[in-house]
């Protein structure tokens, strides 16, 4: 089995070395293309308007002066020799929950993996305070990762779906299990916003994160995590409100 990796902090990041470890648990045949920095909340960006830069750091490890989905369009396109048969993207340093899907780089490279037909899963480890960016209990995910993805390479998955697991912020052993869960959404819009102003005197301002207030919806990744399982969550790429279809066909008619 050929695996591609790949994710969002950058290939020096700490959550990609534990993603080798998983991955060296289930093939051999390891290859790493990710971006040559951190790209969290790049979401699925395309670099368009600058060239991209690909830099070989080993046999089959790879960087991109680029975005996540960059580096699995270029892992497909000019990298790799054969197609990889699975793409794991992470393991992300924080949540990818909830609404944190769409501005997930981590994610958004497991979407490019699916548009090209691969199974592809994303892995997040949460973590419970910001300002301890280095020093992220990756425990979860090193213990649960295999364990979560073994299971995941021969079920069938329709086409255009991806996986999005999350590990819960607490030791592996006290991990309770995985639950296959829906998406949840946080209640309020998210981050903070900084102002300052810069050494030359000019105003500056800098989105930040912060604890997100939430209700736990039943049966949704953002319960699962705070009860203690690994979050596992199928998500499709046909974002259309079905139900909406029909009352547009209503105002639109004649
Ligand atoms: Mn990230």
């Amino acid at each position: 089995m050929r695996i591609l990796l790949t994710n969002d902090d950058g290939i020096n990041a700490p959550g990609l070395e534990v993603l080798e470890e998983i991955a060296r648990e289930l093939s051999d045949d390891i290859w790493v293309c990710a971006p040559s920095e951190e790209q969290s909340g790049a979401g699925h960006s395309l670099t368009l308007n600058e060239p991209v830069r690909l830099r070989q750091h080993g046999e089959r490890r790879f960087s991109v002066s680029g975005t996540p989905t960059d580096s699995v369009m270029m892992a497909l396109r000019k990298v790799m020799p054969d197609a990889p048969d699975l793409i794991l993207s992470g393991v992300n340093r924080g949540a990818n929950l909830g609404d944190d899907i769409t501005y997930s780089g981590t994610v958004s490279a497991a979407i490019e993996g699916a548009l090209a037909g691969i199974r592809s899963i994303a892995l997040s480890q949460v973590y419970s305070r910001e300002g301890m960016a280095d020093a992220v209990p990756f425990d979860a995910a090193r213990e649960w990762g295999t364990r979560v993805i073994t299971p995941l390479l021969d079920i069938p998955l329709a086409e255009r779906t991806l996986i999005n697991v999350n590990f819960p912020p607490i030791p592996a052993n006290a991990v309770k299990g995985i639950r296959p869960v829906r998406q949840g959404f946080h209640d309020y819009s998210r981050g903070s916003l900084v102002e300052g102003k810069d050494p030359r005197g000019y105003d500056y301002f800098w989105f930040g994160l912060h604890a997100i207030e939430h209700t736990l919806d039943h049966g949704t990744d953002l319960e699962a995590i705070a009860e203690g399982y690994v979050a596992v969550t199928p998500l499709q790429l046909d974002l259309t409100h079905h139900q909406s279809l029909g009352t547009l066909a209503d105002r639109f008619a004649g």
